[in-house]
């Protein structure tokens, strides 16, 4: 067997290889250096895959997030509610900004925003809610956007895990991750679903105003945007998303039928109201034998990561004075029992089945 990969970025490439050739010797040939008219390019579609009026690409991450606290006009020491299990990207980039980060807990099951610990956070203060589609499935929108409503939020989403994850409202209408904040980021880092070759991101909005700012803050408050390179890159993978996505889903199922069989093992459960492309496929186990059973995992040649290993609220104690403090449970427990395991479409059976059979062995014989 050959060696097991926790994720496909070479293989992808491969399969590519003639289409993104193409698309490389054509910006080369343009002559276009810096943005060029790919990056425009690269927005339409992103803008028609979403559903979503406008996109605008930029260099990083942390970029996208602040062009959307600046055009959303988030004063300073404004509180921006976000949930305490992701990585700390948003938190940097809103201590930049003037803004203070308040973390809430996370559904034990899905691991996203749990609406109800985001009610007992809120302050007079509170000014914006950031829901994070983590591992790739919609967090409960209809709940969250009925509070930012009520409570006069903006909201912000982070699509960064979750491009082509789909929502269904109670009346049974699809969004697509993406299309549902009054802004909504998304990354392009190799770890992401839709993986350029570096840093990336994109802001999308439906509203022209917010797009017409950000525009501009782009171009006047920002060093350099995305480059025509990483956009053709990116509009290539843009195309085979989908399939991506799919293929994904396929080894899933097979785990989660693999993890049926005991209640040792905790498969991601998804919500009735997302569909989840598993950007990450985290089970969780006893606290008490997780790092035995990545260990373990690694002597097979099975490799393993902990998504997040120290939730946010701890992380930040230092700063605890600028931090409403509270215990947010759900969030310190996972960060202690979840393992993400290897997840892309070409593992193939005798792969999956060698995976599954090693984690059920171990916790097995440690519940023995
Ligand atoms: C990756 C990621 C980001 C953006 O990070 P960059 O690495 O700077 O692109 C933002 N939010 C979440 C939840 C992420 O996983």
């Amino acid at each position: 067997m050959e060696d097991i990969k926790m994720s496909a970025m070479k293989a992808q490439y491969a399969k590519l290889k003639p289409e993104l050739d193409a698309a490389f010797t054509a910006v080369m040939e343009s002559g276009a250096f810096g943005g060029g008219p790919q990056v425009g390019s690269f927005a339409k579609a992103l803008t028609q895959y979403v559903s979503v009026q406008h996109a605008i690409p930029c260099a990083t991450g942390a970029d996208a997030y602040r062009l959307a606290f600046a055009a959303l006009d988030l004063p300073n020491g404004a509180e921006i509610v976000m949930p305490a299990f992701m990585d700390n990207t948003a938190v940097d980039a809103a201590l930049d900004c003037g803004l203070i980060p308040v973390f809430a807990d996370v559904l034990p099951d899905a691991y996203t925003l749990d609406p109800a610990s985001v009610k007992e956070v809120l302050t007079r203060n509170s000014r914006a809610l950031m829901p994070v589609h983590v591992f790739g499935q919609c967090a409960p929108m209809e709940e969250l956007t009925a509070l930012a409503t009520q409570h006069h939020l903006q909201l912000i989403e982070d699509a960064s895990h979750a491009l082509g994850t789909v929502y269904t409202d109670s009346d049974q209408k699809n969004a697509k991750a993406g299309s549902m904040g009054h802004v909504s980021i998304t990354s392009f880092f190799p770890s992401k679903p839709l993986a350029g070759s570096g840093e990336g991101a994109a802001v999308l909005t439906n509203d022209p105003v917010l797009a017409r700012k950000m525009k501009d803050l782009l171009e006047t408050t920002l060093p350099v945007g995305m480059d025509a390179l990483q956009a053709a890159m990116l509009e290539v993978k843009l195309k085979h998303l989908e399939e991506f996505n799919e293929g994904r889903q396929v080894i899933a199922k097979y785990y989660n039928s693999a993890f049926a069989a005991t209640d040792l093992v905790k498969a991601p459960e998804r919500a009735a109201y997302s569909s989840h492309i598993y950007q990450q496929y985290a089970i969780t186990v006893a606290p008490e034998i997780r790092d035995g059973l990545q260990a373990y995992l690694r002597e097979q040649h099975i490799p393993s990561e902990v998504y997040y290993p120290q939730p946010l609220h701890l992380q930040q104690r230092d700063k605890a004075s600028r931090f409403v403090p509270n215990r947010l449970p759900v969030a310190a427990h996972l960060a202690k029992s979840i393992l993400s395991l290897p997840m892309h479409a070409l593992l193939s059976e005798e792969k999956l089945a060698y995976i599954c059979q090693h984690v059920i062995d171990y916790v097995q014989q440690k519940a023995s």
